[in-house]
């Protein structure tokens, strides 16, 4: 077990329910380890508790092993026998808990979200992971929760642990899409130890819709010290009825401890100097590398690369084709760049099997077609050789808390062109905008979620590659020394933190 002793910087563990490369779902799982290595580079003391999901990738965890502790957690009023796990994912230190329960919570060959016990299978987790910590002797100054997975942590902590001795902590909340939030009947709160009663209250945890509900997600916002949100535009959209699905209202009454905070990008995972996954390596210094790219990656796929057709410019998407991205939006994108004589990628699956048809149908349209490829499946290395090789990057979506994608492309010099909702408008400045400085100008945005819209965002960028390639070179060098680090981010995070546990130092 690693103890705080003496050290110069703060303890923070965070619980959470994904973490990438090991367990990565969406965004959620690269913000819990980017932001945590920039913590640990600062001299802070991070640590992560996850489930130990049998679908992990463990070839991406060193050094794992089984601890020698007897680890007892109460569900449903009876006591679980757990193993923990200790190992070391990007350089950090995480703990692994097995649940020794019947009904093999973690154990499902999937992370979450369509397992219909997914409330119970979470509450069990941050239940055990408390109590791993009171047991262990931890005793950190800040837990960390994300999302309505681990939500509970923070009603858990004051109501259970806080009696039993576990009171160092302060405790921080990031919510990381306001559109899930664990909504069940109110019966099942009860089984990891709290009271239904007690909790079903407008000022608690009572859904602010379906008032016969316990609503987890609001449980993290009320009972943590801090709680965040990943942009400051999204932070300010989800005051409001459409961006916070219901829990406007309760981040009304919390808002002096609610922040938006950009995310970051791992810009060691994410960095065309060095990507081993991308066929040729460049920087800004020598962008030419980004042409071989887009030549090998044309050939892999089937695609016109020859004569006229080397000089397409060559649109990409990659993402989850779910209707928070603007799907019809993503649809309209590939015939609009046809029409104006581009080349387009997608790459992206759907958990909605009306979706997946629906772009499988588009697929086998083009199947032969020399400009258009759909590949609709989730390929972490394909991702990195269409990143490299695109010139422009369309991310339509009808809300967006941050979004990586965009931060993604920049970094290898693909421009994006993104309607301005949440981290969108934080990140992407209009190149005609003249409100921005001219080294803040990096792509292209549109304001409204229709056909016409997308297309003056998406037939600017198509027509200045075309028409100004010089300038174009010079937006593409531009984008890629933008500072997408995590830096900054982090140091706003350690601030609130801070503020936090001074408040009870007073
Ligand atoms: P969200 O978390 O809503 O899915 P983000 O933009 O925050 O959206 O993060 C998406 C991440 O998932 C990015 O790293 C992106 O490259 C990756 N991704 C999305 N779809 C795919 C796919 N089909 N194949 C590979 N990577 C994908």
């Amino acid at each position: 077990l690693i103890q705080p002793t003496k050290r110069p910087g703060l303890h923070i563990i965070h619980i959470s329910a994904e973490m990438a490369p090991v367990a990565k779902v969406g965004g959620l799982g690269d913000v819990l380890t980017g932001l945590s290595r920039s913590f640990q580079k600062k001299g802070h003391l991070v640590e992560a508790i996850l489930p130990k999901y049998d679908c992990m990738d463990y070839s991406r965890i060193a050094n794992l092993k089984e601890l020698d502790m007897e680890l007892h957690s109460s569900f449903d009023g009876k006591i679980y026998e757990n193993k923990v796990w200790t190992g070391i994912v990007e350089g950090l230190p995480v703990y692994f808990i097995e649940p020794l329960h019947p009904e093999k919570f973690f154990w499902r060959g999937q992370f979450y979200s369509t397992e219909p016990d997914d409330f119970r299978r979470f509450t069990y987790f941050c239940r055990a992971a408390l109590e791993f910590l009171l047991q262990s002797g931890k005793r950190p100054d800040i837990i960390h929760s994300h999302d309505w997975q681990t939500a509970v942590v923070a009603p858990l902590y004051w109501d259970i642990y806080v009696p039993l001795g576990l009171d160092s902590a302060r405790l921080a909340f990031t919510c990381h899409n306001f559109q899930y939030q664990g909504v069940q009947d109110p019966a099942a709160i009860t089984a990891c130890g709290l009271s239904a009663r007690d909790l079903m209250r407008p000022d608690r945890m009572q859904d602010n819709s379906a008032h016969n509900r316990i609503n987890l997600l609001k449980g993290g916002i009320v009972f943590s010290n801090v709680v965040t949100t990943v942009s400051p535009t999204y932070a300010q959209e989800v005051l409001l009825p459409e961006g916070g699905k219901g829990l406007q209202g309760t981040l009304g009454v919390h808002s002096k401890k609610f922040f938006g905070i950009l995310n970051g990008i791992d810009e060691e995972v994410w960095d065309p100097a060095t990507d081993v996954l991308i066929d040729h390596q460049y920087s800004a210094d020598n962008i030419d590398g980004k042409f071989i790219n887009k030549q090998k990656l044309r050939e892999r796929l089937g695609m016109a690369s020859q004569g006229d057709d080397e000089k397409r410019p060559l649109v990409a998407c990659v993402t989850r084709l779910v209707p928070q991205k603007g799907v019809h939006l993503i649809r309209h994108s590939i015939y609009r760049t046809l029409e104006k004589g581009g080349q387009f990628i997608l790459l992206g699956s759907s958990p909605f099997p009306d979706i997946q048809r629906e772009f499988e149908d588009i697929a086998r349209q083009f199947e032969n077609h020399p400009q258009i490829r759909l590949v609709l499946k989730y390929d972490e290395a394909l991702s990195h050789a269409i990143y490299a090789a695109a010139d422009i990057f369309v991310i339509p979506s009808i809300f967006e808390p941050c979004g990586l994608t965009q931060m993604i492309s920049m970094r290898y010099g693909t421009i994006p062109v993104v309607r301005r909702t949440g981290g969108l408008a934080d990140s992407v400045f209009d190149v005609d905008d003249q409100r921005h400085p001219e080294e803040q100008k990096n792509g292209f945005v549109f304001d409204d979620a229709n056909e016409g819209s997308l297309s003056w965002g998406l037939d600017r960028a198509l027509d200045y590659y075309t028409q100004r390639p010089e300038w174009w070179q010079d937006l593409v060098k531009r984008a890629m020394q933008m500072d997408l680090s995590w830096d900054a981010s982090a140091d706003q995070y350690l601030d609130l933190y801070e503020q936090v546990l001074s408040k009870v130092k007073v």
